[in-house]
């Protein structure tokens, strides 16, 4: 265990979240090499009153995994992978970010869905459900999750797993950091490539509303092995985009084909007849393309999202309006088509609602520095304002910051949200955890 306070060499390397707007001091932060020093750095808080945050890979936009004056747990130092190739499975340490899950994974021609960049953790990101372009084929991260280990608010550890602790284990598929410090995780892994299709595909703005339309007619009903997203964005100066192009606002389709490439191919083709200006889809290593799309960091951020059961043409202007006149040129806006095998999960059978929702609308702004903060925020509350008519009232919450118990309960449904509370009480009766999408413990 290695504890660090102001004035260390590495304090502020420790402290430095994803979003650079986020600029909390710790009072202590603890690198915590296994279970033992998480239990040990939980009694110290506690006796001296410190409240705790709980860090993994930090990109929480919202700034939930470190705490001003308090200790933040950082399980970074547990980067264990071991595959079992016969069983198909990984158990990894809780500091994986979803780059080094997939190089180990990726070795032996297995994958499960993870993360759309590679610089996210594997706990926060699973714990929050876990969106990924695998998703339409395996579920979410969640559900490929076999097996859990934590320490509690107590110090006491706990294995959860579909026959241990089963109440538990519903609620790590989606509940969040709630439930104690995770250590370890246990996922199902699927033969994928190592070589999959996949890629990008740009069109200038002026035929967004048509490439749009057409995608989303396309992908809704795409097979399940194809993964993608439509996503506003300013092409960025590289030799790949033509100079017309290069620093303007575009189109993007981002794709992986979870099969055979040949089968993938025929798969886009609908993509490829709408004859996008750039088209980078191609045969690649699945773990490359995990990295492909890496968002720059020290950017401010400010992200927000909601579901919809359908996205009528009226939706799909109210995204372009917005996805056009981002106020900074590292915003993004994406369009993801939920289905296939999230929807396949019988109600209930995790906390999160909405699995029958069709789509996630997803602005996330992106900016320099403070001067930008207002007007940024400002366009991706526009945004929701301006797609409401058209949402399902669900909301997805790893991909928004703090917006309130309000948002937490419709991610959840109230049914859900009470046996979460039920659960929350047993094994966090003081709210212990409170750096996440927080559950208040039933009374
Ligand atoms: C650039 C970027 C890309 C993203 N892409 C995706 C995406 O493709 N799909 C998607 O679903 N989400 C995505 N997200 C959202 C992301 O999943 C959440 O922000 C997630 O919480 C990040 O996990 P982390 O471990 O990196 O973050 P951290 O900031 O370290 O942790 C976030 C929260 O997770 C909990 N937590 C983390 N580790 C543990 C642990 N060991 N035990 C208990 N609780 C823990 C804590 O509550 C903590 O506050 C993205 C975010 C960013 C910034």
């Amino acid at each position: 265990m290695k504890w660090i306070t102001p004035g260390a060499e590495d304090y502020d390397d420790s402290r430095a979240l994803f979003n650079a707007m986020i600029d909390s001091r710790p009072a202590v932060i603890a690198a915590c090499s296994d279970a033992t020093d998480v239990a040990e750095a939980l009694a110290w808080a506690s006796a001296h009153g410190h409240a705790v945050a709980v860090r993994s890979g930090g990109h929480s936009v919202a700034g939930m995994s470190t705490i001003d004056d308090g200790l933040v747990i950082d399980v970074r130092p547990m980067k264990g992978a071991l595959v079992d190739r016969e069983a198909r499975t990984v158990t990894v340490g809780a500091g994986l970010t979803w780059g080094e899950f997939d190089r180990a994974t990726q070795q032996h021609g297995l994958a499960t869905t993870g993360g759309r960049v590679s610089t996210t953790g594997v706990s926060g990101l699973t714990l929050g459900g876990g969106s990924g372009w695998l998703e339409r084929s395996y579920g979410l991260a969640c559900d490929n999750l076999l097996a859990v280990d934590l320490v509690t608010a107590g110090g006491e550890r706990v294995h959860a797993s579909a026959e241990e602790n089963p109440d538990l284990f519903w609620a790590l598929h989606g509940g969040g950091g709630n439930f104690g410090v995770v250590t370890s995780l246990t996922f199902a892994l699927h033969e994928l490539g190592p070589l999959v299709l996949a890629g990008l595909m740009l069109w200038p703005e002026s035929e967004g509303r048509a490439v749009t339309l057409a995608y989303r007619d396309f992908a809704v009903d795409a097979p399940d092995a194809l993964g993608s997203a439509l996503i506003c964005l300013t092409a960025p100066p590289e030799e790949f985009v033509p100079e017309h192009l290069q620093g303007q606002p575009v189109v993007s389709v981002g794709l992986v084909y979870a099969g055979p490439v040949e089968e993938g191919i025929e798969a886009v083709r609908p993509l490829r007849e709408l004859q996008p200006a750039v088209d980078l889809v191609d045969a690649m290593g699945y773990a490359d393309f995990q990295c492909m799309i890496d968002d720059p960091p020290g950017l401010y951020n400010y992200w927000t999202a909601d579901y919809h059961d359908a996205f009528p043409d009226a939706a799909v202007d109210a995204f372009l309006a917005s996805g056009h006149s981002r106020r900074s040129e590292n915003s993004q806006q994406l369009l993801v088509p939920w289905g296939g095998a999230i929807a396949r999960g019988a109600d209930g059978a995790t906390p999160l609602a909405n699995r029958g929702a069709r789509w996630v609308s997803h602005p996330f702004a992106m900016w320099e520095g403070p001067e930008g903060t207002e007007e940024n925020i400002a366009w991706a509350r526009e945004f929701r304002r301006n797609i409401a008519p058209h949402t399902n009232g669900g909301v997805y919450l790893n991909f928004i910051g703090n917006e309130g118990q309000e948002r937490i309960r419709a991610a959840f449904g109230e049914e859900n949200y009470t046996r979460l509370a039920r659960i929350k009480a047993e094994f966090d009766p003081g709210n212990v955890f409170q750096g996440n999408q927080n559950i208040l413990p039933a009374p």
